[in-house]
């Protein structure tokens, strides 16, 4: 730290993200939830096309995408607003909707930025902790006086919530927003975004990293009634007008014209998921029933951290996190069946 650094020490905890391995190539890669697939070949053609146009700024409206997505999920391109990746949309969704009055609430077991946020933020924040199953209990959140923060399904236990339980969490905070980060909900859970229609207070989350293979690209986007959206559009014109690229948003037109490749690739991944599920059971793992492109998954005879060391020797990268309740698990991305296949091998050779 210089001494120029405005930060009072132990003010911030940057996010760690999963290794990004410089000689990727030698591994199998299984740690950051990126999509097994490549982009659709028009994906490439359409960023090609853009990069030759790349001296003026992108539109900053969005509005073809916006019109794109109103096509696939209803409402009109005033219920969306698209980020530099979710990451940046929980960004501005922390500054539209926290402030020293209004705290953050959260699972103690989430995705983990939402507490880097949390502390960049200053905001006060209720950790509510997750049931003995690992599940969101949406009883505990009725009438927190707070901004709510959910991953659906959860990260990393890949554990969803059904729609009737999100409504029940909407309905008991009419006057708090409820913000419902799906990144993983392409592979199994049911969507919340028919709810943007009955609720003034739910904010859908959705990216284009996990399922629709654009990890790299960076594009998120937000559904929610259209006074919720012109909030968070104050908050992204007041930091950066210009946040999706232009590269980017052709890339997420010519993907949104493709969506029936990636949701096929979807399903592909939502059946790979079910048959390393029950190969781990064989091998004596306990696995969370997910509905993500991840497995949450333990054994008896090796931690979670000598596990995720020892597939790294077999050039197998996973996820280990070094946190109080999940210490025993690995979180394991579901590849192709080939992937998943060389997985099961490596680790009963190491069990
Ligand atoms: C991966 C992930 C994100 C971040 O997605 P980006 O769009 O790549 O920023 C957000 N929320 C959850 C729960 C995730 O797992």
């Amino acid at each position: 730290m210089s001494k120029y650094f405005s930060r009072k020490q132990g003010e911030l905890k940057a996010y760690v993200p999963g290794e990004q391995p410089r000689n990727v190539q030698k591994f199998i890669k299984l740690n950051t939830n990126e999509s097994p697939f490549p982009p659709a070949p028009e994906v490439v053609n359409a960023v090609a096309a853009a990069a030759q146009k790349a001296n003026l700024y992108c539109d900053p409206t969005m509005l073809k995408l916006r019109e794109d997505l109103a096509g696939i999920y209803g409402y009109t391109p005033e219920y969306f607003t698209l980020g530099n990746g979710s990451d940046e949309l929980l960004s501005f969704a922390f500054l539209a909707f926290c402030n020293q009055e209004i705290g953050a609430a959260y699972a103690d077991v989430t995705y983990g930025f939402y507490s880097v946020l949390s502390r960049l933020y200053a905001t006060d924040t209720k950790i509510v902790p997750l049931d003995a199953q690992y599940c969101i209990n949406p009883e505990d959140y009725a009438g927190l006086g707070r901004t709510i923060f959910i991953a659906n399904p959860n990260a990393p236990t890949g554990i969803a919530l059904t729609r009737l339980q999100i409504e029940s969490i909407l309905q008991a905070n009419p006057d708090n927003v409820v913000i419902i980060d799906q990144a993983y909900v392409d592979f199994g859970a049911e969507c919340a975004i028919p709810l943007v229609e009955k609720y003034d207070n739910l904010l859908v989350i959705n990216t284009f990293s996990k399922s629709r293979s654009f990890a790299g690209g960076r594009v998120g986007f937000a559904v929610a009634q259209p006074a919720l959206i012109a909030d968070l559009e104050t908050v992204r014109n007041s930091i950066n007008p210009y946040n999706v690229n232009s590269l980017s948003q052709a890339a997420a037109h010519a993907i949104l014209q493709h969506n029936d490749y990636y949701m096929q690739n979807c399903k592909v991944v939502a059946r790979n998921r079910v048959y390393l599920t029950k190969q781990l059971d064989a091998l004596g793992f306990t696995t969370l029933p997910s509905l993500t492109n991840f497995v949450f998954t333990k054994h008896s005879s090796i931690s979670g951290e000598q596990l995720y060391q020892k597939l790294k020797e077999h050039a197998i990268l996973v996820r280990y996190f070094d946190a109080p309740g999940i210490c025993d698990f690995c979180r394991i991305t579901v590849g192709t069946k080939e992937q998943v296949d060389a997985l099961l091998d490596v680790i009963r050779s190491i069990l």
